[in-house]
């Protein structure tokens, strides 16, 4: 399979704002040397607790948020410093879905005028027609194209964002926490919704959440962040069965699993302390001060990622 995206040493830090003339220097590293590639056709989950990056990371690749450093390569074109103007026929093939439904969704536009949006910049013509076709796509009555985002439910206003996304026939989605928002009943249905779609469209996704078992479900590959960085990155199957990153490990020990069997072997990993700032990361590896594994040399030297039994960790002591 061939490279959609390329991110490559991807940085965001924004201003801390505080009140002392001598801190103003100071910089909260959002997103701290972020590299990864994105396959045709595959789903990416970007996993990691709220507040490591992931979010950032969504937002700069869609050109929401401009990098501080870093470049990203979206099918072969570097598209790092493309201007607004050169970004519009690029949105086209680069849309993202976001977290909460209703607050990305207009409240006085009907719900064909929040589909029509990304065609009529594009220019496209018979849009009426189109945005029938799009609400029946994702299992909404195309009569309702006339209603309001507050006459349906979450997940309908889901699949209203899922709709917009999908309006130019992207080829990449970045969706970022997509049925975080939603009831649990709920999120299966939006899931298998997008998995749908990406098999009739051919649609490459970064899966951003925190929710390890959604991003088990639909991910090919999965890369789990940590302040930041990208702490671990593979196969889903090698980093769910076989985590190599101590954090990995943590996060999945506190997911349960089906099979009480493998539940009584498994060990409840309680991780020390509270997720740092990052406007003032631990030295070395960030993640020391609260890694069980934890050695002299984790304080001192920032380890990299590295290739570790068919996957990537950024760890000195990988499992
Ligand atoms: Fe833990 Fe050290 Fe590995 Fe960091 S480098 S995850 S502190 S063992
Ligand atoms: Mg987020």
């Amino acid at each position: 399979m061939d490279d959609l995206l390329r991110v490559s040493d991807l940085r965001m830090s924004f201003p801390l704002n505080v009140p002392f003339a001598r801190r103003r220097d100071l910089a909260v590293r959002a997103v701290d040397g972020v590299s990864f590639e994105v396959r045709q056709g595959e789903t990416l989950g970007l996993v990691g607790e709220s507040g490591c990056g992931k979010s950032t990371t969504g937002r700069m690749i869609v050109r929401l948020l401009e990098p501080t450093a870093g470049s990203i390569t979206f099918a072969g074109r570097d598209i790092t410093h493309v201007s607004q103007g050169e970004m519009r026929p690029l949105r086209r093939d680069l849309q993202m879905i976001f977290q909460d439904p209703y607050s990305s969704l207009n409240p006085r536009q009907t719900v064909g005028q929040i589909i029509a949006n990304p065609l009529v910049v594009q220019g496209v013509s018979g849009v009426r027609a189109k945005v029938k076709d799009l609400l029946d796509l994702v299992g909404l009555i195309p009569e309702h194209i006339d209603r309001y985002p507050h006459e349906f439910s979450g997940g309908q206003a889901q699949r209203i964002g899922i709709a917009r996304a999908l309006a130019t026939r992207p080829k990449l989605v970045i969706a970022d926490e997509p049925v975080s928002a939603l009831d649990v009943s709920v999120q299966a249905q939006i899931v298998n919704l997008m998995e749908e779609l990406q098999r009739e469209l051919g649609l490459t996704y970064v899966f951003i959440a925190h929710d390890l078992s959604v991003v088990r479900r639909v991910s090919d590959r999965v890369a789990v962040m940590y302040l930041g960085r990208i702490v671990e990155i593979g196969d889903k199957h090698e980093v769910y069965r076989h985590p190599a990153h101590p954090y990995t490990k943590a996060l999945l020990s506190a997911v349960p699993v089906p099979d009480p069997k493998i539940e009584r072997k498994r060990e409840r990993i309680v991780l020390r302390g509270d997720l740092p700032s990052p406007a003032n990361p631990p030295s070395g590896c960030t993640f020391h001060p609260r890694c069980p594994k934890a050695a002299p040399l984790c304080a001192e030297e920032n380890p990299v990622l590295r290739i570790h039994e068919k996957r990537q960790v950024a760890c000195h002591f990988p499992d």
